[in-house]
Formats: C-alpha cells, structure tokens, sequence
C-alpha cells in the first residue's frame, strides 16, 4: 500500500501559481505529463477529476486575470485547457443524450 510519494529533489508536473506553468517542463498546465498522472489517479472516479479541474479552472482565470488579461485567452481556451481534455480520453466522461435509451451496461471497460 505504498504510493509514490514525492522524492526529494524531483519536481513534479504541477501548476506553478499564479503563472499556472508546470514546475516541471515549463509547459502551460496541466502539460501532458500531468494529464497522465491525472488520468491514472482518477481513472475510478472521472467526476472528482472534472471538480478537481474545475476547481483549478476557476483559480487560473482569477490569476491570470489579475497578472495580465490579456495572457488568460478567451474563456473557450481556458475551458478547453482544463476540462475538454479529458472528454477526449475519459470514456466515463460521455453523457448520455436525454431521451435516448440507455440500456444499462454504461460503464463499459474496454481495457
Ligand atoms: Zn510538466
């Protein structure tokens, strides 16, 4: 039951506040080590993943807001930096339409 824990003298891949840079590789976070690691920690529960990053969402914008608005982007770009990602490789993220039959079996794991 040992996790991973941060090894002194390694930096890991996590936002740089207010600059919300990665520590790490310099790259805009969440950069795509992160991405990993975060995929991987919340590949059980998809939903803590997407307060989790919502959470950072709102954070990011009021920093960088307050640095400089013009480097926060438009507020589409932000979204999609934080939570449109994970749509794209979190299947559990798929909602499904209203109206549409769901025959249960939603959560499918391809492997
Ligand atoms: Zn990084």
């Amino acid at each position: 039951m040992v996790r991973e824990q941060s090894v002194p003298g390694r930096v890991e891949h996590l936002p740089m506040r207010p600059l919300w840079l990665c520590r790490r590789c310099g790259q805009p976070w969440p950069c795509g080590a992160a991405k990993v690691t975060l995929v991987a920690d919340y590949r059980d529960s998809p939903v803590n993943l997407f307060l989790y990053l919502a959470g950072h969402l709102h954070e990011a914008i009021d920093d960088l807001h307050r640095l400089n608005p013009s480097l926060t982007g438009s507020a589409a770009d932000m979204f999609d930096r934080f939570l449109g990602w994970p749509a794209r490789r979190v299947h559990a993220y798929r909602i499904p339409r209203p109206g549409s039959a769901v025959g249960g079996g939603e959560s499918q794991d391809c492997g």
